[in-house]
């Protein structure tokens, strides 16, 4: 039977008990699935703003739950009620420098308002007044403690932005609003992974905010994800987080599926598109790397889950490809194709993508 098929893994990752928030439709928390951020890249300013909302619907496509743009000016926090009018997910806006764009934001209609305190003027000042705004609208407060911005006061204590000292500056942040009555989500960010994941045990052990992971910074696609594959693997395998964005220097909806692809292998995510394609080695008679990447790409947005295996080489070819949905077997510079376990014909290996595996799609049983 085709390993898609098989009942999903008995034993799940238990997950911590937090509290659930709304951020616009999105739940965030409790039981709800653990749901993908990533932000865009656009500035809200562009002349034409349907930058902005064409580069969330590409995040959208991609698997994204909630999106996010950046606000550090007055200039871009003016078009917000235009982007609010018609995103096709809910919108977090990201506040820099002054005060006054949380009002503006959540006036707009944002589903939520990230805020570092660190980079806000006087932003504990502003807490009584952003708490009672947000109550009003049911907007969620998101508190951000970088590792870049981190307090003063943390800095001086702990001599560097350690576990310990991001989850303190969090927390204190967090109880100016608890005096409000007021919850929120709450993030400690870090580029290493092993601080991300220290600190977020800290945390998840001393408050039932729902927690959004992120290792802040981490850098170009392979190495960003691996670094954020590691911190969300150990977390979420313990049950800490909530909403995931990996950060990396890549599109949006690249960061998108990096994200999707971290909770499927952990089950946390219904399985799409899997690739089981071997790496090669001397026995290989196709350019596998090259018919990997392009099944990959042709079977991007396949409106089924599917699993495909693309082999090099009869050593493992055939018994993979059985165990798939959809298989090749190459050799001699031919593919062996297989669907539902059985071997349906042979193509040249120019033939294998369109002419073989897309066509024999068609015809999975449901
Ligand atoms: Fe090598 Fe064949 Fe295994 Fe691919 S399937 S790694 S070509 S032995």
């Amino acid at each position: 039977m085709p390993l898609t098929h098989l009942p999903p893994p008995s034993s799940r990752p238990p997950r911590r008990r937090s509290r659930q928030i709304h951020v616009g439709s999105v739940p965030v928390g409790g039981d709800s699935p653990v749901s993908v951020q990533t932000m865009t890249t656009t500035a809200t300013t562009d002349t034409d703003t349907d930058t902005t909302l064409r580069q969330m619907a590409t995040a959208t496509a991609a698997g994204c739950d909630i999106n996010r743009v950046a606000v550090p000016s007055q200039d871009d926090a003016d078009p917000l009620p235009r982007i609010t009018a018609r995103p096709p997910i809910p919108i977090i806006a990201n506040i820099h420098f002054q005060p006054r764009y949380v009002f503006q934001a959540i006036d707009a209609g944002c589903a939520a308002v990230r805020v570092s305190p660190g980079n806000i003027m006087k932003f504990d000042d502003k807490v009584k007044e952003i708490a009672k705004a947000a109550q009003a609208a049911c907007v969620p407060i998101r508190i951000g403690v970088n590792a870049g911005s981190l307090d003063e006061r943390q800095l001086v204590k702990h001599g560097s932005a350690t576990p310990q000292a991001l989850v303190e500056s969090a927390l204190w942040e967090c109880s100016l609003f608890e005096e409000r009555c007021f919850t929120d989500l709450i993030a400690v960010k870090h580029h290493d992974p092993q601080t991300v994941t220290s600190a977020y045990r800290l945390l998840a052990a001393q408050c039932d905010y729902p927690l959004p992971l992120g290792v802040t910074e981490a850098g170009t696609p392979v190495q960003g994800s691996i670094k954020s594959a590691v911190a969300f693997g150990v977390l979420l395998s313990e049950g800490i987080g909530d909403t995931i964005r990996v950060s990396l220097s890549a599109p949006p909806a690249e960061q998108v599926k990096a994200g999707c692809q971290i909770l499927q292998s952990l089950g946390l995510r219904p399985r799409q598109l899997e690739i089981v394609s071997c790496p090669g080695c001397g026995r290989l008679q196709v350019d596998i790397h090259r018919l990997a990447a392009r099944v990959e790409a042709a079977f991007e947005g396949f409106p089924k889950p599917l699993r495909i295996a693309v082999m090099g080489c009869v050593v493992n070819g055939p018994d993979e490809s059985r165990d798939a949905d959809l298989g090749v077997s190459c050799g001699n510079g031919k593919g062996q194709i297989f669907r539902n376990g059985e071997v349906i014909r042979t193509v040249p290996e120019h033939r294998i993508v369109e002419a073989a595996l897309l066509e024999e799609a068609q015809h999975l049983s449901p």
